[in-house]
C-alpha cells in the first residue's frame, strides 16, 4: 500500500485504487479499511510509524461497500476496536440496501451469497450505529454528516478545526474533475446531488476521497461548479 501524509498525523493509504485514512493521535483511527486483503498493508504502515494494532481504537466506515469495509473483520480479530457505521447502510440477511438492485440480485445467487460477508457489514459486525450529527473524538471533533445518495447510509466526516472533509464515495475525483458518484454503483443520484449541496455549506480546505488524490485547491468553488452542472 502506498502512503502519503495529508496534514501532520493524517495519512492516506492507497491499494487497488481505493483509499483509506489513518489519523494518528494518542490513539489511531481508521476511516475505511480498503479492499478485502488490505490488512497486511495497513499493519505494515501502522508499524512503519512506530505503532501497533493495539493502538487502533476506532474504525469509522463512510459506507457499506466492499472496497471500504474489506479489512474490518481481519482487524477486529486482533484487537478491541470500535466500529462505527451509519445505521441506514445496515440490514440483516440479504436486503443489502447499500447496493443498487442489480448488484443486490447478484448477491442472492447462491455461489456469490457464500462470499457475501466480504461485500457488506451486518449489524452484528459493528459496535456503533450512527444516526448523523454525532461529533466523534478524532481531530478535535469529527462530525458525522449524513450524505445519502451513493448509498442510503453514506456519511462524510468533517474536521472543522482543520477544514478537512472525508467524503468516502459521496464525491469522486476523476481526470482532475470533481464529480458525482458513479451512477452504476449508486442507489439514488437525486439524493446524491442534495447531499453535495449540504457539503457545500461547510467551510472546507481539503477534500479526501474514497478514490483518487485529495483536493487541496478551491474546494468550495469546485463544489459550487459541480452543483451548477448537476442538472446537465
Ligand atoms: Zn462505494
Amino acid at each position: 500500500m502506498r502512503s502519503s501524509e495529508i496534514i501532520p498525523g493524517v495519512y492516506r493509504l492507497t491499494g487497488g485504487g481505493t483509499n483509506l485514512y489513518v489519523i494518528a493521535e494518542q490513539e489511531l483511527t481508521l476511516i475505511d479499511t480498503g479492499l478485502p486483503g488490505s490488512y497486511t498493508g495497513i499493519m505494515n504502515f501502522v508499524r512503519s510509524i512506530g505503532r501497533s494494532v493495539d493502538d487502533i481504537s476506532s474504525i469509522i466506515i463512510t459506507h457499506n461497500h466492499i472496497d471500504h469495509i474489506g479489512a474490518v473483520q481481519d482487524l477486529r480479530r486482533f484487537t478491541d476496536m470500535t466500529v462505527f457505521i451509519h445505521k441506514a447502510g445496515l440490514a440483516k440477511y440479504d436486503a443489502d440496501p447499500s447496493y443498487p438492485e442489480g448488484l443486490r440480485r447478484l448477491l442472492r445467487i447462491p455461489f456469490l451469497h457464500r462470499v457475501r460477508k466480504h461485500f457488506v457489514l451486518e449489524p452484528g459486525d459493528v459496535d456503533v450505529q450512527l444516526e448523523g450529527g454525532e461529533v466523534l473524538k478524532p481531530l478535535g471533533g469529527l462530525r458525522v454528516v449524513p450524505t445519502p445518495g451513493h448509498t442510503p447510509g453514506s456519511v462524510c466526516l468533517y474536521a472543522a478545526e482543520r477544514g478537512l472533509l472525508f467524503v468516502g464515495d459521496a464525491l469522486q475525483r476523476r481526470r482532475r474533475k470533481l464529480r458525482l458518484p458513479a451512477k452504476m454503483v449508486s442507489t439514488d443520484m437525486q439524493e446524491s446531488v442534495a447531499s453535495v449541496k449540504k457539503i457545500a455549506e461547510l467551510d472546507i480546505k481539503i477534500i479526501c476521497f474514497g478514490h483518487g488524490r485529495p483536493l487541496f485547491e478551491d474546494a468550495h468553488g469546485r463544489l459550487v461548479t459541480l452543483i451548477e452542472h448537476s442538472g446537465d
